[in-house]
């Protein structure tokens, strides 16, 4: 389902900043904040805020069509992939990357046993250095 379709079912309106917002978040793996999301769409939006950008995510992540990520730091991160997936952020340059989810196979099963809880999502977060971080300054 696009997003113009899924905005309506929502019973939101289609506005050239929430199509702006969703794109660049569905076209990078990169999660920004909503600062660097602004900074990227100020010179093509000129008008927009950053409290637009702020309002708009909100919106977007209310209709599911964005997830919100609390990677410890005071600001958010975004992410238009949906599906249950976990992250790795590095401490030194905040970078998040996605973490592939086969690397966790059977956990939610294990999980399950233990707490005796349906599992139906998880969010993992792990911290580290990235390479680039980690290669000895020149
Ligand atoms: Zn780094
Ligand atoms: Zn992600």
């Amino acid at each position: 389902m696009d997003i113009t379709s899924i905005l309506r079912d929502n019973g939101l309106k289609v506005t050239p900043q929430r199509l702006a917002v969703y794109n660049l978040l569905a076209s990078t793996k990169d999660h920004p904040s909503a600062e660097a999301i602004y900074n990227k769409l100020y010179p093509l939006y000129p008008t927009m805020s950053l409290a637009t950008v702020y309002k708009t995510l909100e919106v977007l992540v209310k209709s599911g069509l964005v997830q919100q990520l609390n990677v410890g730091e005071n600001s958010f991160r975004y992410d238009a992939n949906v599906s249950s997936h976990s992250h790795i952020t590095c401490i030194k340059c905040h970078r998040v990357d996605d973490i592939e989810d086969n690397l966790f196979a059977g956990m939610d099963t294990k999980i399950s046993h233990s707490t005796s809880y349906s599992i139906i999502n998880h969010q993992l977060y792990f911290f580290g250095i990235c390479p680039h971080c980690k290669q000895p300054e020149q």
